[in-house]
């Protein structure tokens, strides 16, 4: 990896750190979720880099893509919070998750801690993503819980949250092997219920596809704006200003230039905690980029 890279990689990942302490410590049960929201983003930004996607609060039943819409006012409550937060300096993404628990459920938020701990031990340079799985799965069922096994990290790219490889929760018969320079995300999902998720009816990030013929004049200023703005990157509909929003949105879907991230939630309606790191694979082991300086 060229040293300009690595260092872009390693600046996003101390922003990232230092950011969701901050903001972990803002958490509380009557303190409204998108005054945590903006003071990431806010201060991802004062830091000199950008959100690499907005920040994510889901609470409870709900394991990822969650972010308050612009008249969001509701508040933590005793929820078990999940704050998954993306930080890009010049495309180079950090990615990183912790749970905030209000619900008294401490062992939930340990297994995916313990299995996010042991996955990261076995990051080199030839390791198999399987084995990975393994390890977390085993970390999970160890506390009696049980990974979410349709979500799964994923390897980043420069401008890309979602790149391969795909880095397996649970026991999988082939992975795939891991090479010196991959950047990975590793973030186990645990839960007291099913195991599966699927996708809620309430949307609030967006991505954008590509360019496709589209005839309201809003909805080409929009698509303008996004690329401009957000590139391929995740965008929420909070950030967006201006009239007619929700209209242009629908429009831009239909035309198929942007893709939704549905709210994904556990099946039965269970509790899911995640934990989640960004990992650089270096010669002689992974070198994890998003933990505070002087941790462990
Ligand atoms: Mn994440
Ligand atoms: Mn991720």
């Amino acid at each position: 990896m060229e040293s300009d890279v690595l260092e872009n990689y390693r600046k996003a990942g101390m922003i990232l750190a230092k950011v969701c302490q901050e903001a972990r410590s803002k958490v509380d049960v009557d303190v409204p979720l998108i005054e945590v929201a903006e003071f990431v983003e806010g201060s991802i930004r004062k830091e000199g880099a950008e959100p690499a996607f907005p920040c994510n609060i889901s609470r409870d039943r709900m394991a990822a893509h969650y972010t308050p819409g612009p008249k969001d006012e509701s508040t933590f409550g005793e929820s078990m919070t999940k704050l998954d937060i993306g930080v890009h300096v010049d495309g180079y993404i950090a990615d990183a998750a912790i749970t905030v628990d209000l619900s008294g459920h401490p062992e939930l938020v340990e297994a995916s801690q313990a299995a996010l701990d042991a996955a990261i031990e076995l990051v080199t340079p030839g390791a198999n993503t399987a084995d990975i799985g393994v390890a977390i799965e085993r970390a999970i069922t160890g506390y009696g819980f049980k990974p979410v096994a349709n979500l799964t990290g994923h390897g980043l790219e420069r401008y890309s949250a979602h790149a391969g490889p795909i880095i397996p929760n649970k026991v999988l018969d082939r992975g795939t092997t891991l090479k010196e320079g991959d950047v990975i995300a590793i973030e186990p999902f645990a839960t007291n219920g099913s195991g599966r998720i699927s996708e809620a009816s309430q949307t609030e990030i967006f991505g954008f596809s590509g360019h496709r013929p589209v005839r309201s004049p809003q909805a080409r200023e929009l698509s303008k704006e996004i690329q401009e703005k957000y590139k391929t990157l995740p965008f929420a509909r909070r950030w967006l200003v201006g009239e007619r929003i929700d209209y242009a949105l629908s429009q831009l879907l239909r035309a198929g230039i942007i893709h939704s991230y549905p709210v994904l939630w556990e099946v039965e309606g269970a509790l899911v905690s995640q934990a989640e790191h960004t990992v650089i694979v270096r010669e002689n082991g992974g070198e994890v980029t998003t933990r505070l300086q002087g941790s462990i």
